[in-house]
């Protein structure tokens, strides 16, 4: 039995060889494995002229892996998915991050965990919540809930 767990953000914009972007998602975790809980895919509308759907989800993973090695085969599976380059925010048919670990922070060459951006994504505490609401960050020690709460703010349309 898998010790250690982590939390990873899915995120995909792109069809790929699986189909529309949620279908990617879902196959990803597929390949992943070790899915303890995995929250539902996330749809966000095109936002101004693209047409492109986006799609997100979380899900926990339970693995012996060490961040870097959980990363290299995170990277090889969105390869596999078809992910060319190196561009960031670059449309992608499969980003993989690491968001948070049961035994804290871990911070190296080429990564950084908790991934150092989540606290301020809405499609990264959205589906998170469904799934970790009680996990909290190392950093802040706010919970996944107060983070989504602080962020997810009611907005005028
Ligand atoms: P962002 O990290 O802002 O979501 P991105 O996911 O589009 O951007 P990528 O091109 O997937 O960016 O990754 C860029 C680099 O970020 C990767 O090569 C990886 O080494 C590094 N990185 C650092 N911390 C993390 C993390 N927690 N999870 C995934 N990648 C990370
Ligand atoms: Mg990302
Ligand atoms: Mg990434």
């Amino acid at each position: 039995m898998a010790t250690t767990s982590y939390l990873i953000a899915l995120g995909s914009n792109r069809w790929g060889r699986h189909g529309p972007p949620e279908r990617e998602l879902r196959a990803a975790l597929d390949a992943i494995g070790g899915i303890v809980h995995a929250a539902p895919v996330l749809r966000t509308p095109p936002l101004g002229p693209s047409r492109r759907r986006f799609a997100n989800a979380a899900a926990i993973i339970a693995t012996d892996e060490s961040p870097p090695r959980l990363l290299a085969r995170l990277k090889a599976i969105e390869r596999d998915f078809g992910r060319r380059g190196a561009r960031r925010w670059a449309q992608r048919v499969l980003d993989l991050d690491i968001i948070l670990w049961s035994e804290g922070a871990w911070s190296g060459p080429g990564l950084t965990v908790p991934h150092p951006a989540f606290r301020e994504r809405d499609f990264v505490l959205r589906p998170a919540v469904r799934i970790a609401p009680d996990w909290r960050d190392p950093l802040t020690g706010l919970s996944i809930r107060q983070l989504a709460e602080r962020q997810c703010k009611p907005r005028r349309s």
